[in-house]
């Protein structure tokens, strides 16, 4: 029978990680697993090397105490999906052996990338990133991460995490998965969505494909505001940017422009985004 291995303790999991050499895959997560985690566990199990998984639900990040406290938490669930995935160990941090009193603060430079979109609309929330990272690379030492391109901007900050701290470590960022129905990036927050409500977030999905076609910028943004406002969908933000600095672009460039979103459906807050690619994916939903 395949056995799960499961750490609670950085000592614990750090003999298992030497004892890869190192050789392994990472996964961080915050739980309440759903199908876009797991196509980067599959991505991280094709590289064929051990798979480690974190869940960690990381108050730092969080800039809202409701919204810590209403994030979904499924842990039986989640192992027991991590497990039919074929994953080899499961971290589950304890908050003070994570971070000891005596832990000293990381400070990195995002540029540009520091107060726009969530940097802007959760104050602290890369901090809070940035600290749960720097210490989890810096106690496990894996040897490749896997991130979802769901989270483009914190995809932006690993980047630069890693540039300045682990220049060893190797990083993926996965395309983001969706609902095959209405085209919904799948989202721990979507249990939280009542069944019309996916069906009316979908058209967030569909308003950031229409913010790339305008024949300008400023067009394809105004035709993707009052598609969602139809909706009924409130835009926390909607924007047309270049990559990697995320600043307001007028220009689209193939792989180098993304549209960006944040909003609330139902009350739930939901980001999406799409990077922009020549040759379209034909995707029928
Ligand atoms: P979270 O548990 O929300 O912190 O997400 C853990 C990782 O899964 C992050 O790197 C996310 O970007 C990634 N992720 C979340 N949703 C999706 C999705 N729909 N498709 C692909 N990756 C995702």
């Amino acid at each position: 029978m395949f056995l799960l291995k499961i750490f609670h303790y950085i000592k614990g999991v750090s003999e298992w990680t030497k004892r890869q050499n190192n050789a392994f895959s990472f996964v961080p997560t915050m739980g309440a697993l759903h199908a876009g985690h797991l196509l980067l566990v599959e991505k991280a199990k094709a590289l064929g090397r051990p798979v480690l998984v974190s869940i960690f639900v990381n108050p730092a990040q969080f800039n809202n105490a409701e919204d810590l406290q209403k994030y979904p938490r499924t842990l039986e669930q989640d192992l027991r999906l991590l497990h039919d995935a074929g994953v080899d160990a499961v971290f589950l941090p304890v908050t003070e052996d994570l971070y000891p009193t005596e832990l000293p603060e990381v400070s990195l430079d995002l540029g540009s990338l520091e107060n726009v979109f969530e940097g802007q609309h959760r104050l602290g929330h890369f901090a809070g990133v940035i600290k749960v990272l720097h210490r989890l690379f810096s106690a496990l030492g894996p040897r490749d991460v896997f991130f979802g391109q769901k989270d483009l901007q914190q995809c932006l900050v690993v980047e630069k995490l890693i540039a300045r701290f682990f220049p060893d470590i190797h990083q993926h960022n996965i395309p983001t998965r969706r609902d095959p129905q209405t085209g919904l990036a799948l989202s721990s927050r979507n249990v939280r969505l009542s069944k019309q409500g996916v069906v009316t977030a979908g058209a967030i999905n569909w308003s950031l494909q229409l913010a790339l076609q305008g024949k300008t910028v400023d067009e394809g943004l105004t035709e993707a505001r009052s598609y969602l406002e139809n909706k009924g969908i409130t835009i926390e933000y909607l924007d047309v940017v270049s990559l990697p600095d995320m600043l307001h672009t007028e220009e689209i460039v193939d792989k180098k422009t993304a549209s960006v979103f944040a909003g609330y459906v139902e009350g739930v807050r939901l980001i999406d985004n799409h990077v922009f690619i020549d040759i379209p994916e034909i995707t029928v939903f």
